[in-house]
């Protein structure tokens, strides 16, 4: 299995490249080269089976050698085991023909914890293989920091910096960063949005002799071993409502398009998904996008599903570089318009774009709207990123096929929004109700790459 760059101008690598180095040298994003197919049969053989069990057969074919079979069970037998449900990513009951895939049982509340886990598991497997270490800078609007602070804790080849948003996450996002305790996990609060987080990483990666000099690797969602991770539970839900016999849709609340892509991938894999539906929150420059207005930025707003609050989506490069023939010229001349407002996406991609994916986009107020109404229907508390999928869902799904709206964090991760809504305070799970009380550790940082830099080189361990 090789890995190309969505650019075209960077080196050709193994899966195990592409992952410790996330973003490619040109600037762009590895996919695939091509795209492994699951027959009926295989998909069919997954009734029953444990999520560990689908997660080897789906994952299986994209690792290419490695790691052996053992290994890879290995990794993925660890990186589930600290999860706090039997099913992984259990799926719960709305309505007739609605459900939710509760992907909030790992140890920081939120799906981001799937893909992390595993990569922790990857990265340690392959770096004590090769006697190696390396630096992981990464942006996070709040959840991505948190599980990736979670998934490297205790594990000394790896030195973790994070950049997240300073006064832009949630309290207990923050606590999540700053609270664990590790000597090589670091919380740096930007002054700035999640945008320029996500800039001043991309500038990293960007600086040649940095990246080289300091052995950096990545693991934002831009990271193709994430989207990889993510594409499991989409089998494991589907298969659980009758596929292959029989077609699911999917929403998925939408910010940096990793976890709805991962979807796209399932579907092209073999899944019978039928509908893909993009929920975005206030900041929806992908529901315009979709809808044929073009790929233009604008303010961030902050909202209470912040998660969701970005104007750029970078995995949407790789769904570009697909819905273009994959014409990594033509992405290369996108994505340097992008350094300005924007683009117009062509017709024929946008043809693509449209076959696959569907949008809805959700105000606040209907977000807090959707919990209570979610909460009084059903008994199941909401965090506000799920409100916004399952809003969306319900203007969208039909009877005949099933719907899954994504549930993206616990509804605890998101106390306030929760409360205004229901008037309930939903509870931390006891394995984090001292969270509260824990001491926290961070250093703000101006939004000034050169300062990031310093600090970087002068408080890693070696
Ligand atoms: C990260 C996140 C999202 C957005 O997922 P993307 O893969 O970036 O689209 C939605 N909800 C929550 C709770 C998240 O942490």
């Amino acid at each position: 299995m090789r890995y190309i760059s969505t650019r075209g101008n960077a080196p050709i690598l193994s899966f195990e490249q592409a992952m410790l180095s996330g973003l490619a040298r040109d600037g762009g994003l590895y996919v695939p080269e091509q795209i492994p197919n699951l027959d009926f049969k295989s998909i069919a053989a997954m009734q029953g089976q444990s999520y560990e069990q689908i997660a080897y057969t789906v994952m299986r074919p994209f690792i290419g050698d490695t790691f052996t079979d053992n290994e890879f069970r290995g990794c993925i037998d660890r990186a589930y085991a600290g999860f706090n449900h039997a099913a992984r990513a259990p799926l719960v009951q709305l309505d007739q023909g609605h459900f939710l895939l509760e992907l909030f049982h790992g140890p920081t509340l939120a799906f981001k914890d799937f893909a992390m886990q595993l990569i922790g598991q990857m990265f340690q497997t392959v770096l004590a293989r090769r006697g190696d270490r390396v630096t992981i800078v990464g942006a996070t609007s709040g959840d991505t920091g948190s599980a990736a602070i979670e998934a490297f804790r205790g594990l000394d080849s790896v030195d973790l910096f994070i950049l997240y948003p300073h006064g832009r996450v949630s309290e207990v996002q923050r606590r999540q960063m700053t609270t664990p305790v590790g000597t090589n996990l670091h919380a740096l609060a930007l002054d700035g949005d999640f945008d320029d987080c996500q800039a001043r990483v991309k500038d990293m990666f960007n600086d040649l002799k940095f990246r080289d000099d300091i052995g950096l690797a990545g693991v934002n969602s831009i990271n193709w071993a994430r989207v990889l991770a993510q594409v499991v539970y989409y089998f494991s839900a589907a298969v659980a409502l009758g596929a292959p016999l029989r077609e699911v849709s999917f929403t998925v609340p939408t910010g940096n398009f990793g976890d709805v892509f991962a979807g796209y991938i399932a579907k092209r894999i073999g899944l019978p998904i039928d509908k893909l539906v993009v929920a975005t929150n206030q900041n929806d420059i992908l529901h315009r996008c979709l809808n044929g207005y073009g790929y233009y930025k604008g303010e961030t707003i902050p909202s209470i599903s912040p998660s969701m609050d970005i104007q750029v989506s970078s995995n949407f490069e790789r769904a570009l570089f697909d819905a273009y023939d994959r014409e990594s010229n033509t992405v290369t001349g996108l994505m340097n318009e992008l350094k300005g407002r924007g683009f117009n996406v062509s017709e024929g991609a946008m043809q693509a774009l449209q076959e696959i994916y569907r949008s809805g986009r959700v105000s606040e107020a209907e977000t807090t709207a959707q919990i209570a109404a979610t909460f009084k229907e059903s008994g199941e508390l909401l965090c506000p990123h799920s409100a916004v999928g399952v809003k969306v869902a319900n203007d969208q799904r039909v009877t005949k096929t099933p719907m899954v709206t994504l549930a993206t964090a616990h509804p605890a991760k998101f106390p306030a929004a929760v409360e205004d809504a229901t008037d309930i305070c939903p509870s931390l799970p006891s394995s984090m109700a001292d969270l509260y009380e824990r001491t926290e550790r961070l250093t703000r940082m101006p939004n000034d790459l050169a300062v990031i830099i310093k600090h970087i080189k002068e408080n890693r361990s070696q």
